[in-house]
């Protein structure tokens, strides 16, 4: 009998403060990547799809879900900043854009804007 099936793995890369596009309120946010692999006899074997990297406010818990290319932006200002205590998040411009706690970028959050001149 062949046992088989799929695994998911959440693995959280960091804690971002940032402020939430959600609730409003500059909070640490939980970024995780969730890995689905095909698994034989429960040993994860390989990925069956990219990694999808979610950013979940830990104020009101509400999850979204970002780019690769984001979350390793994020985890870049994480790391070459580190955390920023009592400041808040580091882009503060933009009262309720959902994406207010990320950065700016040409082509919008989800990358390339096909509406884009
Ligand atoms: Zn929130």
């Amino acid at each position: 009998m062949i046992i088989f099936g799929m695994s998911s793995k959440l693995v959280q890369l960091a804690m971002l403060n940032l402020l939430c596009g959600y609730c409003g309120n500059p909070s640490a946010h939980g970024l995780r990547k969730l890995v689905r692999k095909f698994s034989l006899f429960f040993v994860p074997l390989f990925p069956v799809a990219p990694a999808k990297y979610r950013l979940q406010c830990t104020f009101c818990g509400a999850e979204s879900e970002i780019s690769k290319e984001n979350a390793e932006q994020l985890l870049a200002q994480a790391g070459g900043q580190g955390p920023q205590p009592g400041t808040g998040a580091p882009q503060q411009q933009g009262g309720g854009n959902p994406f207010a706690g990320q950065p700016q970028q040409p082509g919008g959050p989800y990358g390339q804007n096909p509406y884009q001149s």
